[in-house]
């Protein structure tokens, strides 16, 4: 599903990453831990094509992103890769369904057919009762499952979540738990998410941690490995 070999990455003089390897599986849900300034963002922005390794290469559902030119990486980019940020980043004059609706406009998708899967994407929300507000009209909890919703419009290969919890309460982040856990469970929705979290790293099928510009892939302890995809 994901396979990255090699990846460095520096600004100016500060090497970021030094040389990162990581292969994740269809289905798997993998947490990326370590302390501020690891390099955690960074590598999930390569990943997710928002930024370039200046060596290695990343090939995520058979195709090498790294050759892709600027036009068809952000094609690739918004029909592969759906992201879930700590900021719901929704955008304040549109609707609910309407955020949902924007990746699979951009990706070419007929209006009534985007409407049809947001509209679905919202029911499985329980948010359906909700598709007409604005951001400013809905609570964090429902901000952040919307901008979920937006991540799945396309049916993406894989969720990248910075610090998806990170401005929630708990009850609203326990349900945002849960709803990742029946994705992968229910779709075999792949993820890789980037949390201080501890909570929520070890509930996913793998924790990497990084540290300086390296992971350590060894299997962290601890892990509920309920449906991992990886010999650990
Ligand atoms: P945190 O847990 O605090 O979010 P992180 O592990 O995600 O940290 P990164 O955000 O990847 O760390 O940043 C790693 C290092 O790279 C930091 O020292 C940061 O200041 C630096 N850095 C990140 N992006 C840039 C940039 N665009 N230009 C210059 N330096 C950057």
């Amino acid at each position: 599903m994901i396979d990255i070999k090699g990846i460095t990455k520096s600004f100016g003089t500060l090497q970021v990453l030094k040389g990162i390897d990581l292969h994740i599986g269809k289905g798997e849900m993998v947490s990326i831990v370590g302390p501020s300034g690891a390099g955690k963002t960074t590598l999930l922005q390569i990943m997710g094509t928002l930024d370039r390794p200046d060596s290695g290469r990343i090939v995520i559902d058979g195709v090498d992103v790294g050759a892709l030119g600027a036009s068809r990486m952000a094609a690739f980019r918004n029909r592969h890769i759906g992201f879930v940020f700590q900021f719901h980043q929704l955008l304040p004059e549109f609707t609910a369904m309407e955020n949902i609706m924007i990746p699979a406009y951009i990706a070419g998708t007929s209006n009534r057919d985007a409407a049809r899967r947001a509209g679905e994407l919202l029911d499985f929300m329980g948010l359906s009762h909700r598709a007409a507000h604005k951001p400013n009209e809905l609570s964090g909890g429902e901000k952040q499952r919307v901008a979920v919703a937006r991540a799945l419009v396309n049916s993406p290969a894989v969720i990248l979540a910075d610090e998806p919890s990170g401005s929630l309460d708990t009850k609203n982040r326990e349900e945002l738990y849960q709803l990742f856990f029946e994705l992968r469970d229910k779709f075999a929705q792949t993820f890789v998410i980037v949390t201080h979290d501890e909570q929520l790293a070890a509930l996913t099928d793998r924790t990497v941690k990084m540290r300086d510009g390296l992971l350590d892939n060894a299997p962290a302890e601890g892990n509920i490995n309920v449906n991992s995809f990886e010999t650990i």
